[in-house]
């Protein structure tokens, strides 16, 4: 089964829906496979109120639902389904759908995000979108004068950390090593910040609350003969401990850096393969907002506008 579209855009967040609309005023006729989690990351968010154009905010899957009908208002071809391999040799090039289905593309956009790791706890699931967040930008402004911890030792987490301390009374930064793995000037930042507590050396075992999240039980220096238990009372409990970008079918041919963000020419959304665009959170590991990924979107289509146009396809 085999089918032949113009532009194929890959991934259903903010970035891949803007592609389709830009694509599909542009006539392009644009196929949009939505992936395993159509709407992306936003769907997991509850109130988005940083996109401009909504001043009294709006819900996380209510704005991908509005993404999708914008771009279905013009035409965009928007389908279930998850891309499981590509072969990006030579154009037009040939992405498999579903184990199954094979799509012929002259232009793809790649828009198929970034997945922020967790610790694996059931209790991450128990209370996500009632106290656990991902996203400090995002989410952070509900805690305000409230407390929260923040995991990881890295860039992001004393990022994260740094931003909620302007936002809420206390921050805990759970770390399991000794040390931050931060740059000097981050970790500067949060040693320095009165309203930030670093607890090194401590892992966090569950989550306490009614219906919410209301406190943590941590592990200090687990294994060693001193370990002890520790419970913070905390409103929100913030992950950074790393992103992962979804880019792995195509790694065999697109450039990517040492994490698996793809690699674009900077100001751009191109790849190392002519036609082959990128956008949005997988390829962004310094943004990661939905208003930059639905630039990038933006960006993209206009790319395979005119990469078809130059070559007459
Ligand atoms: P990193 O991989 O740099 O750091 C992840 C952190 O999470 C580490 O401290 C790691 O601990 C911790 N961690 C990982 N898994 C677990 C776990 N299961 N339990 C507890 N802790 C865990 O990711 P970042 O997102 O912080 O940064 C990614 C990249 O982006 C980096 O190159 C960073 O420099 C860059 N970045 C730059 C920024 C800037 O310049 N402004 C801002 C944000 C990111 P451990 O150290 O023990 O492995």
């Amino acid at each position: 089964m085999t089918e032949k579209v113009r532009c194929l855009i890959i991934g259903s967040g903010p970035a891949g829906y803007t592609a389709a609309i830009y694509a599909s005023r542009a006539n392009l006729s644009p196929v949009l496979y939505e992936g395993m989690q159509p709407g992306g990351q936003l769907t997991t968010t509850n109130d988005v109120e940083n996109f401009p154009g909504y001043p009294n905010g709006i819900t996380g899957p209510e704005m991908m639902v509005e993404f999708k009908a914008q771009a279905e208002r013009f035409g965009a071809d928007i389908r279930f389904g998850y891309a499981t391999a590509t072969d990006l040799s030579a154009a037009p090039y040939k992405v498999t759908i579903d184990g199954e289905k094979i799509i012929e593309a002259d232009t793809i956009i790649i828009s198929t995000g970034a997945t922020a790791k967790y610790l694996g706890l059931p209790d991450e699931t128990k209370y996500s979108g009632s106290g656990v967040s991902a996203c400090a930008t995002c989410d952070g402004f509900f805690y305000r004068k409230r407390k929260v911890a923040v995991v990881g030792g890295g860039d992001t987490a004393c990022e994260e950390a740094t931003y909620l301390a302007g936002l809420a009374d206390k921050v805990f930064l759970i770390v399991r090593k000794p040390f931050l793995r931060a740059s000097k000037i981050m970790q500067e930042r949060v040693l320095s910040n009165p309203k930030i507590e670093v607890l090194f050396e401590h892992e966090t075992l569950g989550l306490t609350g009614d219906k919410v999240v209301q406190g943590a039980n941590l592990v200090k220096r687990r294994g060693q003969s001193d370990e002890e238990q520790v419970h913070i009372e905390i409103d929100g409990f913030f992950l950074a401990i790393g992103h992962k970008p979804n880019s792995d079918i195509f790694k065999p041919w697109i450039d990517t850096d040492e994490v698996g963000y793809i690699k674009t020419i900077p100001g751009t959304p191109r790849t190392n393969v002519e036609g082959v665009f990128a956008a949005g959170d997988v390829a962004d590991p310094h943004y990661r907002q939905a208003i930059t990924a639905a630039g990038s979107g933006c960006q993209a289509a206009i790319e395979v506008e005119r990469y078809l146009s130059e070559k007459g396809i």
